[in-house]
């Protein structure tokens, strides 16, 4: 059975052995997520090499997501390293104290928390367990109220509700992580907090100068996860200038209360695909699995409503860097998205009502998606060499799956996020003819096509440049 919506899996300490990464990505994972916010360099590195020996041990290629840490706001270390709060009690956060905290104070790696608070505000710690209120501030000290109580340790996050913290997106450390990031040669890389486009376009120019003694160009993942980007044209902002989106639900959910998560996936997802980008819905997906080895019935609701919301990737975090079940988790996440998928509603007909394309290689991806659908085919088979071919006929449902046949391993790699897009390495001859028959013998060869289906195929005349898409064709296979 192929499964059209991807696994992005975050390797961490339950994961980054051979053996389980291995048993991972047989049973699915199609992207690898290096977590920036734990460990050093050479655990990245090392990490990576892993993942791609893992891939070479299951015969396929996945791509890999270099995720920074961003301005997470975080307290400091405890004396005991926890606390107990209790609610009414008093409590101060102190940008200037850097002893080990206590009871009544704890210190801030963010030093400007202070400018950034007024009194009324409200803080919520460790993903939102815990609530303070700002009473003062005085200087450095954030003088608060606890209104809800609970355990407090080391180094835990802080969101102000409502967002509004100016820390920049990109802090000294992420600058550096970027230039490991693309000396590792990663795929994809995700930018934590952006506020705004620009965040996003800062990022790019980061990367691309890390990225270029290496002769590649990365994809950017902006993380919707503070309430400014979700404003509505901010968002629209960051689509334009990122590669695709993350609904991080974690952070966003504590800036914008959880109630109102659900509706902003909805929107993010859609307004993605129709600005022809990638989207992966992130956090929690599959929670429980951390300790038991079967989801609850509202993960495997939560996990088939992303399915059924259009998300290219479920992702998944701490299920598998951390947990008990780290291959079970991505099988049981696959079988949920292939149950769910069979419920998606096509209307590919009213999709394209009202649009207008201007361009040859754009016009002649949806005229194969469209001609694909109507003619029942079994495959759709892009020969593309950038990959932006499927990208647009993966914005669609269609039921028809989608081989990216491409030469360039860092397309098919990037290809393994798209949706319904099952990429494939092909060493094309320069001939269109000779390329076209290779592209058949090959799915024939591997079972996803059988003699007499009815394929449609696209290719680009003269091969290999890209954005050259210029072609469709309608074959029966073998005929
Ligand atoms: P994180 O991002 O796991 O890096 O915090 C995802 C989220 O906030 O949902
Ligand atoms: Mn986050």
């Amino acid at each position: 059975m192929i499964r059209s919506t991807k696994i992005v899996a975050t390797i961490g300490p339950a994961s980054n052995t051979l053996e389980v990464l291995t048993r991972m990505i047989g049973a699915g994972v199609d992207v690898i997520r290096l977590n920036f916010s734990h460990g050093m360099a050479a655990d990245h590195r090392h990490r990576a090499e892993l993942v791609r020996q893992a891939a070479a041990a299951c015969g396929r290629e996945v791509a890999i997501m270099a995720d920074l840490q961003g301005p997470k706001i975080r307290v400091g270390k405890f004396e005991h390293n926890k606390i107990q709060l209790a609610p009414g009690e008093k409590f101060t956060l102190d940008a200037a104290f850097d002893g080990l905290g206590s009871q009544e104070k704890v210190g801030l790696d963010y030093k400007d928390l202070p400018r950034d608070v007024k009194p009324g505000d409200v803080l919520l710690l460790n993903d939102g367990l815990i609530v303070l209120t700002v009473d003062s501030v005085l200087g450095s000290e954030i003088r608060t109220t606890v209104k809800l109580g609970g355990e407090l340790s080391n180094n835990k996050g802080i969101n102000r509700q409502g967002g509004g913290l100016t820390a920049p997106a990109l802090t000294a450390k992420d600058m550096e992580d970027i230039k490991t990031a693309m000396a590792i040669g990663i795929d994809y890389l995700a930018i934590s907090f952006p506020k705004s486009a620009t965040d996003m376009e800062l990022a790019r120019q980061l990367a691309n100068i890390a990225s270029d003694p290496h002769g590649y160009r990365a994809k950017l993942i902006a993380k919707i996860e503070r309430a400014e980007a979700i404003c509505s044209g901010v968002l629209e902002e960051v689509l334009v200038a990122s590669d695709g989106i993350m609904v991080a639900r974690g952070d966003l959910a504590v800036e914008v209360g959880n109630a109102a998560v659900p509706a902003l996936q909805k929107r993010m997802i859609r307004l993605a695909r129709e600005a022809n980008k990638l989207v992966i819905t992130a956090t929690q997906m599959m929670e429980s699995m951390i300790v038991n080895p079967v989801p609850t019935r509202a993960e495997v609701s939560d996990v088939a409503n992303a399915v059924l919301d259009g998300t290219d990737a479920v992702m998944l975090s701490a299920e598998t860097a951390a947990g008990k079940f780290p291959v079970e988790t991505v099988e049981a996440m696959a079988a949920i998205c292939i149950e769910a998928e069979k419920s998606e509603v096509v209307h590919l007909d009213t999709d394209f009502l009202e649009k207008t394309f201007t361009r040859i290689d754009q016009s002649i991806a949806y005229g194969a998606l469209f001609t694909a659908y109507h003619l029942g085919a079994k495959a759709i088979v892009a020969l593309t060499d950038s990959g932006s071919t499927a990208l647009w006929m993966s914005r669609h449902a269609s039921h028809v799956p989608i081989y990216a046949l491409t030469r360039n391993l860092s397309s098919q790699r990037l290809m393994s996020l798209f949706r319904n897009v099952t990429p494939v390495r092909m060493q094309s001859s320069d001939d269109r003819d000779t390329s076209l028959r290779e592209a058949e013998a090959l799915l024939l060869a591997k079972g996803v096509v059988q003699r007499g289906d009815c394929i449609a195929l696209t290719v680009g005349e003269p091969m290999g440049q890209p954005g050259g898409t210029n072609t469709l064709k309608i074959i029966r296979v073998g005929e």
